[in-house]
Order: C-alpha cells, then structure tokens, then sequence
C-alpha cells in the first residue's frame, strides 16, 4: 500500500513519512493527542472510505448496506456497553458537532446555555464568544476558583440560579481535576435545566475506570473518540433512551449527511480494544504518569495550576519561571518536547501569549512509559527552562530526547 502512495504520490508519502518520524522521535505532551493501534489505523485507511451510507442501520437510503449496517450496529453496541448507556450515536465527525447536536436536540436557538469558559478551561463550543455555540444561543459561563483552580460547586450553583440556563455543560479541555458530574447533575435538575457532559477528553479514563462517569447524572453525553479513549478522530453522543430519536433526527439529517464508515469501523475496534483488561491497565497507568510527572515537575520549582492532578492532564502556570507560554512550548519543540501554550485560570496576559503550558500523558503512556520515563520527561522539561536561550544546550536536550524516545516502540509503523 505505501509504495502504492510512493509511486503515485511521492511528495505526499515522503511528507507522511516525516510525519511519522516526528511522532516517533518526540515526546508528545499534547493532552489531546494519542497513537491508535495499529488494527484501528488499518480500519482507518479501508475501503469503508468509498461507501456512502445516509441514515442509520436498516433505515438507509442507498443500496448495498448489509456490511455498513452490522459495522456501525457493532460500534452502537460496543459504546453503549462500554458506557453502560441506552443509546449511541457514533456517526458525527467531531466533538465541535457533537456537542452543537447534543444542544439542539434538547433547546432551541436563543436559549440560554452555561458551560465553562475557555480561558478557566473549557472548550470553545461550551459556548465561547467566537463559537456558533456562543452565538445561537444566550451563553452565560461560568468559571475556575482562581485560588484554588478547581470548581466552586456553589458558586456555578449561585451562577445557576441568577441565569436559568435550559442547559449546562460539564466537562472541559484543560481541567487537570476529577469532576463531580453529580454535582453539575444536580445543579442541572434544581434550575429545571439538561445536562450535557463533554468527556472529550477524559473519555478513555471513564472507560477504564480511571475516572467516574457521567452517564447517570447527565441527559446526553458527547465525547471524542481519538484523545485517552485512542480510537480514530471523530466523536459520539451517548444518551438515555428517551433522547434517542431526537439524537439521531438532529445528527442526520438534522446537521449531517453520509457517516464516515471507515471511522466508524475503527471505532469499532477501538472500542473492543477500550472494553480489555489490559486498557484498564492503560487508564491507571496514564494517571500515574501524569502524577509522576506533575510531582516531579513541583521538585523543580514548577507551578501546576490546582496544585497538581487526578487525570491524565497538568496545567503549568509559568509565571514564576518567567517565561511565556508560547516561547516556552516553541523552544521545548526544538528539543522534541512537544506540548501547548494555554491560558491559566485569571490569566493576565494575552490569549495567544499565555502565562501556561499544557501537558498529558495519554500518548507517552500509549508508547509504554511508566512512572520513571515520567519522571525524565519531567527533567528534559526543567532542562529546556534552564537553558531556555541557549541554542546549543537546546541541541544536546534533543540528542537526548532521541535516543530516550528510541527506548519507546510505537503501536504502528509507517513504512
Ligand atoms: C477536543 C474537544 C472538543 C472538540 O473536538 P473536535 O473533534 O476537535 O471538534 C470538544 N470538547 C472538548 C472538551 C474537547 O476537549
């Protein structure tokens, strides 16, 4: 298959095979990002990609369905188990359009929604000004306690109370805590609003029992399928049954047309994969190195926002380093440390100069590291902020970093 794409295509394959290299010789500390399994990226690059299939299995609305129909049944049942909800959706391209079809398969434009606001942590579509989300509908957000960086139940209650929301959002992009989905559930029900939990993020910590899940407390549940849940990009909504017709209704035809088969057979297959002990074993482990990480990360004088993690994810607040977040995340890239600038709750500076730095371990936990390689990671990172402006010190961290990453298989290999 590559030499096919070598042959007919030799600029693109040269470019995916550096591609390949370089997430191969870094250490990836993108929060969001992950290596699939080598089986998931098979089912990636499959012939499901030639296949339209409007509708859902037994309702379609071209022919030659009979093998699309048991793969995305397959994937349904696979996430609804997983899960334990009533009912999946697995055929939206993204968690952006999953959570604006978890929003209006519930309210109506010009309703008001509360979700966390994206400097303190959430996601654009939780209703941010330049969102559509923020947009189309009356947003009011809540926020952070900046002192301690965690949620003030009371306070998002307080927030609750003035603003009658119709719907609140839980879940974040950048919130290193364990969150109480009862609380926002509870919060939801005494102002008669829904509930919609984005666990984007956290979605495979849920799945491995790394972290409490929200389908009790919560009317539907969105989540993307490619961070810590490590299946291929897309998302799923998953809800009780009473939501399921408007679900579907509102993902097609309502907002989508033809589902992406080739992705929802790698869901699939991530899914089985998340239903193993072994993936379990993962979640755990990923925790564990971010709290590896995180405490060594404080010995070297670094300050995390909350003071540390329960997830997968740390927030550093560089202020008392005195560097920017963005040089910092461009300098560590030099050295092949590869992570993103982020605001931090409060945060004085510009949104594209922020004073933070975010950082997860999903991907290294993925390549086999433990607490020790953690711990390392740790050390290269306060080495690139010792040696911020030192060009060539920079050079020798990614010497180093090469041969540290060379110690860490990854699942899949390119050529
Ligand atoms: C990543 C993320 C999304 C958006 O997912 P895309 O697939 O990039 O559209 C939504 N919500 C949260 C909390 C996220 O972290």
């Amino acid at each position: 298959m590559t030499t096919i794409l070598q042959r007919s295509n030799p600029d693109i394959y040269e470019l995916i095979g550096r591609e390949d290299a370089r997430q191969k010789n870094s250490i990836r500390l993108i929060a969001s990002e992950n290596y699939v399994s080598a089986a998931v990226m098979a089912a990636t690059g499959s012939c499901l990609t030639n296949k339209y299939a409007e509708g859902y299995p037994g309702k379609r609305y071209y022919q030659g369905q009979e093998i699309t129909d048991i793969i995305e049944t397959l994937a349904r049942d696979r996430a609804t188990k997983l899960f334990s909800a009533d009912h999946a959706n697995v055929q939206t391209y993204s968690g952006s359009v999953a959570n604006l079809a978890a929003y209006l398969s519930l309210i109506e434009p010009g309703d008001t929604i509360m979700g966390l606001a994206l400097p303190d942590g959430g996601h654009l579509t939780h209703g941010w000004k330049v969102s559509i989300t923020g947009k189309i509908f009356n947003s009011v957000q809540y926020s952070v306690d900046a002192s301690t960086g965690r949620f003030d139940y009371d306070q998002i209650e307080k927030l609750a109370k003035e603003h009658k929301p119709k719907l609140i959002i839980s879940g974040a992009t950048a919130y290193p805590r364990q969150i109480d989905f009862e609380a926002f559930g509870r919060i939801a029900k005494s102002v008669g609003a829904y509930h919609v939990s984005d666990i984007a993020h956290i979605a495979g910590l849920v799945a491995g029992g790394a972290h409490p899940s929200p389908v009790p407390f919560a009317d539907i549940v969105t989540t993307t399928t490619h961070k810590t849940l490590r299946g291929p990009r897309g998302a799923m909504l998953l809800c009780k049954e009473e939501y399921a017709k408007k679900v579907d209704k509102t993902v097609f035809p309502g907002m989508q047309g033809g589902p992406h088969m080739h992705t929802i057979s790698a869901l699939a297959v991530a899914l089985a994969e998340a239903s193993t002990p072994a993936f379990g074993e993962y979640a755990k482990q990923i925790v564990k190195n971010a709290k590896a990480l995180a405490a060594k990360l404080m010995e070297y004088g670094f300050e995390l926002v909350s003071g540390g993690t329960d997830n997968h994810l740390i927030l550093m607040d560089l202020r008392n380093k005195k560097i920017g977040g963005k040089k910092f995340a461009q300098v560590l890239d030099l050295a092949g440390i590869v992570a993103n600038c982020n605001t931090v709750p409060n945060d004085p500076a510009p949104p594209f100069n922020p004073s933070g730095l975010r950082m997860g371990t999903a991907a290294i936990t993925t390549r086999g590291m433990k607490e020790t390689a953690a711990e390392q990671v740790a050390a290269f990172i306060n080495q690139v902020a010792e040696n911020i402006d030192n060009e060539s010190a920079i050079a020798k961290i990614k010497e180093e970093v090469l041969a540290f990453c060379s110690q860490f298989p990854l699942p899949q290999q390119f050529v």
